[in-house]
């Protein structure tokens, strides 16, 4: 979207000149699944796809918020937002302006007009990408720059205490510090970060939403992490040093599997195996391999569905689909699981043929629509116009 489209739909809805305009991305993780709270390492990369805000100071205290995709205008005084007066969407800007306030930036009243390409709700961090983008304008707009790593933890505590999601570090960083035309190789323990050339050249990511999500994800996603414990605990038991499953090799967890409960195996094996393709997908990268990139993410659906068991029919079949078309080099589950979005690496001549097979071979859900989104690896968010 061109900025200066919602430049003009600010001044349209609030009939005044919005002050500044910031822009940021939903984000797609190419491989590194359930890692992230196994201390483990992602590869995400920032979408084409943004949520655009502008804004303006008001002379008073009040916070007006208009939302054009859900078209709904909120407001409240600055100091006064309560979650059972608000609908949760302003949470998220509620959240990011009062811990904003409370580090010190000098949060006045405010318009907001917020518009987003990211489908929202949609497993493409639409949350993230709104966060992110109101804290670049409500810090803008007090005359200040956070360092992005502040930005990355305000917007997260932002999502904890305010949205009350229990988002891991993933969503926020990569909105603020992609890099066009490079995938972010996150260390979710020591949070080191580094760009990785996509040398797509002729490829492209695809996202295919599965339009179903299965309402027992947040029971089995807290067993998951039991499960991972367990495992810890068995280990820690053994070497101290073992904190995470991310200090457990392959090698370690063979030796020992037949003492241990075959479902922490199960468990921990998909673990300790992603971490180690989310490595070699970062190696395949720079030796500019995407077809040994592809061959990861098959590998990693595989042991998403069998090892971690967190697919579902659905995206099963939509991955089967995908890997049915002559051109498309991996796909796998991408998200939490039980329904969600898969992320697919393709040949961009074979993009036609792909959406013709996923709409005449997908069943999905019954009244499911399964959208296709198109991407390269876009830049982190920025202050599009002062
Ligand atoms: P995802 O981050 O995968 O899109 P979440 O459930 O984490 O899904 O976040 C979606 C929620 O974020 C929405 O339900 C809404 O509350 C809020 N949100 C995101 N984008 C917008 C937007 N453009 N306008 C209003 N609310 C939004
Ligand atoms: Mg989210």
């Amino acid at each position: 979207m061109d900025p200066r489209t919602i430049r003009d739909a600010f001044a349209a809805r609030f009939g005044r000149v919005s002050e500044i305009v910031a822009r940021a991305p939903g984000r797609v993780n190419l491989i590194g699944e359930h890692t992230d709270y196994n201390d483990g390492f992602v590869l995400p990369i920032a979408l084409a796809q943004s949520t655009y805000v502008a804004g303006a100071r008001r002379d008073d205290s009040i916070a007006r918020v208009f939302s054009a995709n859900l078209d709904d205008e909120r407001r409240w005084p600055l100091d006064d937002w309560t979650d059972d007066r608000q609908p949760r969407w302003t949470s998220y800007v509620a959240g990011v302006a009062a811990l904003l306030a409370r580090r010190g930036t000098q949060v006045r009243g405010f318009d907001l007009l917020i518009h987003s390409e990211v489908p929202v709700g949609g497993g493409l961090s639409s949350s993230a990408a709104l966060e992110v983008a109101v804290a670049l304008v409500l810090a803008g707009l007090a005359g200040e720059r956070l360092a992005p790593v502040e930005t990355v933890d305000l917007c997260r505590a932002a999502e904890h205490s305010y949205a009350r999601v229990p988002c891991g570090l993933m969503d926020q960083y990569v909105s603020l510090l992609a890099r066009a035309g490079t995938a972010l190789l996150l260390d979710c323990r020591s949070r080191h970060y580094e760009h990785i050339a996509l040398p797509l050249d002729g490829h492209v990511v695809l996202v295919a939403n599965s339009g179903v999500h299965h309402e027992l994800a947040a029971g089995e996603y807290a067993r998951r992490q039991q499960q991972c414990q367990q495992a810890v605990a068995y280990f820690h038991a053994l070497d101290p040093r073992v904190r995470a499953l991310r200090d457990v090799t392959p090698e370690l967890l063979d030796e020992h599997a037949p003492r241990m409960p075959s479902l922490a195996v199960a468990r921990a094996r998909h673990v300790v195996t992603e971490n180690q393709r989310t490595l070699a997908a970062a190696t395949a990268l720079r030796r500019n391999d995407l077809e040994a990139v592809g061959r990861l993410l098959c590998a990693s659906h595989r042991s998403l569905r069998d090892d971690y068991e967190v697919s579902c029919a659905e995206v099963d079949q939509l991955v089967a689909v995908l890997h049915g078309v002559d051109g498309v080099l991996g796909a796998r589950l991408t998200g939490g699981g039980f329904g969600g979005c898969v992320v697919a690496l393709a040949r961009a001549e074979a993009v036609d043929q792909i959406e013709e097979e996923v709409r005449t071979g997908y069943k999905g859900g019954v009244d499911s629509q399964c959208r296709l989104i198109r991407t390269d690896a876009g830049p982190g968010a920025a202050i599009e116009f002062p």
